[in-house]
C-alpha cells in the first residue's frame, strides 16, 4: 500500500467524555474524503485536529500521516494543512496580489519571481490580471476564487475544507465546488470536505462518512 496521501489512523475525538467521531480512512493525492454531520456533531473540530489547532477541551487519540509524515508531532505551522473557510478570510489592508504573495513559502526568492506566482495562481482561477484590486471591490465568488488562490499557493499537503461553499449561490457554488476539486487533483493534493450539503457530497464523487447521527 502507498503511504502517499493523507491517512487518518484511528482518529478518536471527545468532549466531556463524550466520543464525536472516530474514524480511519487513507484520501489519496487527489481524491476526496467527504465527511458528513449536522451542525454541531464535530466536522470544524476533526479540521482542527488535522490541522493541530484542536482546543484543549477536547481529548483525541490516533495519527495523522501525510505521506507518511506523522502530522500529530507537529506545531500547526509545520503541518502545512491548506484550509478554506466559509468566509474567504481575505486581508483587507493588502492588495489580490499581496494576499496571495504573502502565502507563497519563503524558499521563494525575489520578488518579481514571488509575483510571478502569484498572477499565475490568479489566472488558474479565472481571475487574470485582478492582482491590484482591493479585496473589497471583488464579489463573494471571487474574493472565493482568491482564497482557493491562495491556498494552493501555500504548497499544503493536504486541503481541508470546511463548508467553503455554503456561502455562495447554487450557480456560484457548482463552479466553486467543480473548480476546487479540479485544482486539488492537478496539485495531487488529498482533500477532505465537512459538509451538511447532500450536493456538496455527491460532486465530490468520492466516499463519504457520516458523523454524530
Ligand atoms: P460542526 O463543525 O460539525 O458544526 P464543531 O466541530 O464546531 O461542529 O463542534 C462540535 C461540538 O464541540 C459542538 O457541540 C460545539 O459546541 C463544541 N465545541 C466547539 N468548539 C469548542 C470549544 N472550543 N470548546 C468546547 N466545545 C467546543
Ligand atoms: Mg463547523
Amino acid at each position: 500500500m502507498t503511504d502517499k496521501g493523507l491517512f487518518l489512523d484511528t482518529v478518536s475525538i471527545a468532549l466531556n467524555g463524550r466520543v464525536l467521531l472516530a474514524l480511519t480512512h487513507h484520501v489519496l493525492p487527489g481524491g476526496v474524503l467527504t465527511v458528513m454531520g449536522p451542525s454541531g456533531s464535530g466536522k470544524s473540530t476533526l479540521l482542527a485536529y488535522i490541522g493541530g489547532f484542536l482546543d484543549p477541551a477536547f481529548q483525541a487519540s490516533g495519527r495523522v500521516l501525510a505521506d507518511g509524515v506523522d502530522l500529530t508531532v507537529l506545531p500547526a505551522e509545520e503541518r502545512h494543512a491548506g484550509i478554506l473557510f466559509q468566509d474567504p478570510l481575505l486581508f483587507p489592508h493588502m492588495s489580490v496580489a499581496g494576499n496571495l504573495v504573502f502565502a507563497i513559502p519563503s524558499h521563494v526568492k525575489g520578488k518579481a519571481a514571488r509575483l510571478a506566482r502569484a498572477d499565475a495562481a490568479l489566472a488558474g482561477v479565472g481571475l487574470d490580471g485582478m492582482g491590484n484590486r482591493d479585496p473589497d471591490t471583488l464579489s463573494g465568488g471571487q474574493k472565493a476564487r482568491v482564497a482557493l488562490a491562495r491556498v494552493l499557493l501555500s504548497a499544503p499537503r493536504a486541503l481541508l475544507l470546511d463548508e467553503p461553499f455554503s456561502k455562495l449561490d447554487q450557480d456560484l457554488r457548482r463552479q466553486m465546488r467543480e473548480l476546487v476539486f479540479v485544482r486539488a487533483r492537478e496539485a495531487g493534493l488529498p482533500v477532505i470536505l465537512v459538509t451538511h450539503d447532500e450536493a456538496d457530497a455527491e460532486a465530490a464523487l468520492g466516499p463519504v462518512i457520516r458523523i454524530g447521527e
